[in-house]
């Protein structure tokens, strides 16, 4: 009874069966048996209105005709005399019994009322035992009772496997449900036809394989992957996160293991996969200190893969985002030796994933799914599958029957940067400011050739928030930044502040990001990128994870650091001066466009370049030759 599933947060494991429900039968026994408790105390207590007399008294006393009533105890004769000293309670006497003939036909005579002495029943014995246990059951409970509370696996669940509870017979997802990854697909192909028969491989003497890493960022679909596998091979799927195994317990993981394998093997061919593998395999050398828990798991888990029959279709499937900080045990042949990449989806499995998710809502003839393919760069298959369900919210939110392009436009920009603020006002002045910020950062962009066309500039704010921002697409796919576009991209990130500075003379608050991600850019550009003179080539930095944007740690001494610091901000500031440099040659662009986008709010990026064509037409001459006298 291993009440304690805890719910996981991935959402994968909804098929759970056991619920918490024992608590209602435990507070049901503490209630009972403390009734009883109380029962035997009362039941006891009137013993002490009872006194020891000697035989000869009892004797006396019965000549005397003092006794209402003996019973007979079994060991002893209990005395009620006729006479009660106190009217409340009832006081008794008692004697040992003895071999006496003439006691009865005495009793008789005196008319004395007799009750005779009834043997235990089991019943009454076994009550007997309950009783002197009684305590220590108690003690037991309670304490299990906290046990679970403090989030332990409970004494007697303690050891107890989670894998029945995790167990899929079919996971029904195919290959098919997961679009793109056509690489990380091809690998599991392999492992799919080894489940089917191994028989064919043991034949030829070949080693069946027996782990595969699922390695990449967040959700790309390891999971998803996993199932597909076992749904194609039609095979037992055992799935059990890696914080699963890790409990107060030193110990408990290590037979959490061994359960779940010995159930796995019971169960081949199967699929046996540990999400987040990261949690209990992480290398065993760390400075920090050692973990015993973690490593006694780890060690079982090396100990039970190495334990698989050479004819045991199990295999195991490991997913994690930090492949890095993983044991070198874990990864050598014979154990996770295949280690298969899901990357973040390029163009084409963006526009697949899409497909595959639209397939279950309804789209008008206006959908393009390469356009928001095209638009949403860098975003996992999570992201794409919660923009097709935003969206159809959307639709149904403006009573359409089916989704719209715009909709699935809308939907990009909600997961991206969060709800509309509908009610959040801002005032005249503060309008203005974000208007020309904003108009800032599009100029900036439009004016470098090397830069991406803006598609939407808005003033509307955003629960992210931001009180506004410009929206860009790429006309297409990039893989790589050259140095000049990674420049560009700084001018743009300056020309928010530097429109503030341009026409309100002081600086807000509001470039707080812009600042960040410049500098962060600026940084790799010095550290990472090899894009400065000053250090050449030098790897100054080294990224800490390969799938998670979790920092990074500087290798150079301290002196070095200083001054990278400041090629950072010269970096920026040299940045900063263009930007301020190309908005003041096209302060009247500026204006013109920022005071369209305050009465408006939101605009296209065709009506920003209508107005940005117009201008630069008018005066076009005079900014040639203006730049030319600059240079
Ligand atoms: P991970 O385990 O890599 O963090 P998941 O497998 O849990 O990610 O993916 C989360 C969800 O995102 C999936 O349930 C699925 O709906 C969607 N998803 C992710 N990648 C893909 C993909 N390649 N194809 C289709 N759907 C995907
Ligand atoms: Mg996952
Ligand atoms: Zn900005």
């Amino acid at each position: 009874m291993d009440n304690n599933t805890t719910p996981n947060q991935n959402g994968d494991n909804h098929h759970k069966k056991q619920k918490n429900k024992p608590n209602l039968g435990l507070f049901l026994f503490l209630v009972i048996s403390s009734f009883i408790i109380m029962n035997y105390f009362m039941k006891s207590s009137d013993d002490g209105k009872s006194k020891e007399i000697t035989y000869d008294a009892f004797i006396d006393m019965l000549e005397e005709d003092k006794v209402d009533k003996v019973e007979d105890t079994g060991l002893t004769w209990k005395i009620t005399p006729k006479t009660q000293p106190l009217e409340e309670v009832e006081f008794t006497y008692y004697t040992g019994k003895m071999n006496d003939d003439a006691l009865l036909p005495m009793l008789r005579e005196k008319d004395v009322e007799i009750q005779p002495y009834i043997q235990d029943t089991i019943g009454t014995l076994i009550w007997e035992i309950v009783w002197s246990l009684l305590p220590f059951i108690l003690i037991f409970t309670v304490f299990s009772f906290m046990m679970r509370k403090m989030g332990g696996g409970g004494v007697m669940g303690v050891g107890k496997s989670k894998a029945k509870v995790y167990i899929e017979k079919e996971t029904g997802v195919t290959f098919k449900d997961v679009a793109g990854e056509e690489e990380a697909k091809e690998s599991l192909v392999e492992i799919v036809d080894f489940l089917h028969n191994p028989q064919k491989y043991v034949e030829i003497g070949a080693k069946l394989p027996k782990g595969a890493l699922l390695v990449g960022p967040p959700g790309t679909g390891k999971t998803l992957l996993a199932k597909a596998v076992a749904g194609e091979a039609h095979v037992p799927f055992f799935s059990l996160a890696g914080s699963d195994f890790v409990e107060m317990f030193v110990g408990v993981g290590a037979s959490r293991v061994r359960d779940l394998f010995e159930e796995a093997k019971r169960h081949a061919p199967c699929i046996v996969f540990i999400d987040e593998i990261d949690a209990i395999g992480k290398s065993r050398d760390s400075r920090m200190g050692g973990n015993d828990e973690r490593e006694q798991t780890l060690n079982q888990l090396l100990a039970e893969m190495d334990g698989f029959e050479n004819n045991q279709a199990c295999i195991v499937l490991a997913a994690t985002n930090r492949p890095e900080v993983l044991d070198q045990a874990l990864l050598r042949p014979g154990r996770f030796d295949r280690r298969i990449i899901v990357e973040r989806p390029d163009l084409k499995g963006r526009e697949d994933i899409l497909k595959v998710h639209a397939k279950r809502v309804k789209l008008d003839e206006t959908v393009k799914l390469d356009e928001i393919a095209l638009a949403t760069s860098g975003a996992v298959g999570a992201d794409l599958a919660n923009m097709i369900n935003e969206a159809a919210i959307l639709a149904v939110k403006h009573g359409r029957a089916a989704i719209c392009q715009k909709d699935l436009f809308d939907a990009m920009e909600v997961v991206l940067m969060g709800k509309e603020k509908k009610n959040k006002i801002l005032s005249t002045e503060e309008r203005k400011i974000v208007s020309y910020h904003e108009v800032g950062h599009a100029l900036a962009t439009a004016l470098q050739k090397d830069s991406e066309p803006v598609q939407k500039i808005t003033i509307v704010p955003r629960t992210s928030g931001a009180l506004g921002y410009v929206l860009q697409t790429p006309e297409e796919e990039k893989n790589l930044m050259s140095k000049k576009e990674i420049e560009a991209r700084l001018v743009t990130c300056m020309g928010g502040r530097a429109a503030e500075e341009l026409v309100f003379e002081t600086v807000t608050t509001g470039a707080a990001q812009d600042i960040q991600q410049a500098t962060r850019l600026a940084r790799a550009m010095v550290t990472q990128y090899g894009m400065s003179e000053k250090f050449g080539l030098m790897g100054l930095e080294s990224r800490e994870s390969m799938y998670l944007d979790n920092g990074t740690v500087l290798n150079c001494s301290d002196e070095t650091a200083a001054s990278v610091d400041a090629e950072i901000m010269r970096i920026l500031k040299e940045s900063y001066e263009k930007a301020k440099k190309l908005l003041e040659e096209n302060r009247d662009c500026l204006d013109q466009i920022a005071e369209f986008l305050i009465e408006k709010e939101t605009i296209t990026g065709k009506e920003f370049m209508e107005i940005f064509h117009r201008i630069k037409s008018e005066d076009g001459e005079y900014h040639q030759e203006e730049l030319i006298f600059a240079e």
